[in-house]
C-alpha cells in the first residue's frame, strides 16, 4: 500500500525543525515549520502550497525569507498559517524590504496568512502588485480545530503552551486508494499514467456512473484503450482504505494540560513527529525552557497509540548523545517507563 503523503524531516535532529510533506500524485507539498530550508531543492520548494508555522521562534521561522526570495517574480499563491500575532510577524517581515519596483513585475505573488487564536481565526491577504500591503481588515472566522479542508485531506491544529502559543498539527487524509494487481490482470490492463487520472476521478467524488477511458501502451508500443463505468472499474481494481494521519508536535512544555491536548491531537496517528529536546534527567531545565523531555515525548506517543514515532528537535547540549535521546523516547513509547 502506498500512502499519498511521504513526510520527511528536512534537517537532522540538532538543526532547525521542519517537515516536508510531498504529495504522491501531484507536484505539490505542505510544510510544517519554516526553519532552515537550505537542504530543500528549488524544485521541492516550488511544490509548497501551504506552510504551517508552529510558532515564530527563529529556528521555526527563519526560512520565510528563503521561500519568499524563490517565489518572488512567479505567479503563485502561497498560504501561511501560524499562531497568535502571526499576521503582525509576517507583515513585519514583508515591510522590512523595499518594494518600489515590484508592481512592474509581470507575475503576481499572493500570500494568504491565517492566524490561529484560541477562539477565532484571522485571515489576511497580501500581493506583490500592492507591494505586499494588507488588503483591508482581516477576515474573522470561528476556530474549532480545523484550519484547512480539501477534497481528500484536512489539517487540524491545537494551541499548546510553550510560554507562548505553539500550534500542534495533524494532517488527516480522508481515505487512500490502492490498486490491486489482480484486478488489473483480470481486466487485462496495464499500469500507466491513466491510474493517476483514475484516482483523481475518485477523489473528485463526482458522478460514479460516468465513463472512464483507460488508455495505455502495450508491449509492442501499440496504444490500447478500453471504456468503463467509473464505479465498475473502482470495484474491480481499487481498494479503499482509511487515510494516513500525520501529527507534528514541536516546542511544548510537558504540563498535564499540554500532554492531554497533544495526546488527543495525535490519537491513532500513523506517524507522530514530536520534539524530544532534553533527557529526562534534565527535566528541570526542560520545564524552565518550556520543552519536552524524550521520555515525555515517548509517553505522548504511547498514550495516543500512534503506530510510529519519530523524536526530533534535540537540544544542542546533547551533541553526540543522539542515541540516548532516541532510546529514552523509544523505551517510554514501547514500555511506558
Ligand atoms: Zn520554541
Ligand atoms: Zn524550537
Amino acid at each position: 500500500m502506498k500512502p499519498s503523503f511521504h513526510p520527511k524531516l528536512i534537517n537532522d535532529s540538532f538543526s532547525d525543525p521542519g517537515l516536508f510533506i510531498p504529495f504522491l500524485f501531484e507536484k505539490r507539498a505542505l510544510l510544517f515549520d519554516l526553519g532552515d530550508l537550505s537542504k530543500l531543492s528549488a524544485r521541492d520548494l516550488l511544490k509548497i502550497s501551504h506552510v504551517f508555522v508552529t510558532h515564530t521562534h527563529m529556528d521555526h521561522f527563519i526560512g520565510f525569507d528563503a521561500l519568499l526570495r524563490l517565489l518572488l517574480g512567479r505567479d503563485k499563491e502561497v498560504y501561511l498559517f501560524g499562531p497568535s500575532d502571526f499576521i503582525q510577524k509576517v507583515e513585519a517581515k514583508l515591510s522590512s524590504y523595499t518594494w518600489n519596483l515590484i508592481e512592474n513585475y509581470e507575475n503576481t505573488l499572493s500570500i494568504h496568512v491565517t492566524e490561529i487564536k484560541r477562539e477565532k481565526i484571522l485571515k489576511q491577504r497580501y500581493n506583490s502588485r500592492d507591494r505586499f500591503k494588507p488588503t483591508g481588515a482581516p477576515e474573522e472566522l470561528p476556530f474549532a480545530g480545523n484550519i484547512l479542508s480539501e477534497e481528500h485531506f484536512s489539517v487540524n491544529a491545537v494551541i499548546l503552551d510553550h510560554k507562548i502559543d505553539c500550534i500542534g498539527l495533524s494532517l488527516i487524509e480522508n481515505f487512500s486508494i490502492n490498486i490491486t494487481k489482480e484486478g488489473l490482470k483480470e481486466l487485462g490492463l496495464q499500469v500507466g499514467p491513466w491510474l493517476r487520472e483514475f484516482k483523481k476521478a475518485i477523489y473528485g467524488g463526482g458522478n460514479s456512473k460516468q465513463n472512464f477511458q483507460v488508455v495505455w501502451q502495450d508491449k509492442d508500443k501499440v496504444i490500447r484503450e478500453k471504456d468503463f463505468i467509473l464505479s465498475d472499474l473502482k470495484e474491480k481494481i481499487a481498494m479503499i482504505s482509511p487515510g494516513q494521519k500525520i501529527t507534528y508536535i514541536a516546542d511544548i512544555i510537558g504540563s498535564p494540560e499540554n500532554i492531554k491536548k497533544a495526546v488527543d491531537l495525535a490519537q491513532d496517528s500513523n506517524i507522530l513527529f514530536i520534539e524530544a529536546a532534553f533527557l529526562d534527567k534534565d527535566k528541570d531545565m526542560a520545564q524552565r525552557k518550556y520543552h519536552l523531555t524524550a521520555r515525555e515525548a515517548g509517553l505522548v506517543a504511547r498514550k495516543a497509540r500512534v503506530k510510529k514515532m519519530t523524536p526530533f528537535h534535540f537540544s544542542p547540549r546533547y551533541f553526540g548523545q543522539e542515541k540516548e535521546l532516541i532510546q529514552e523516547a523509544m523505551t517510554a513509547f514501547r514500555s511506558g517507563t
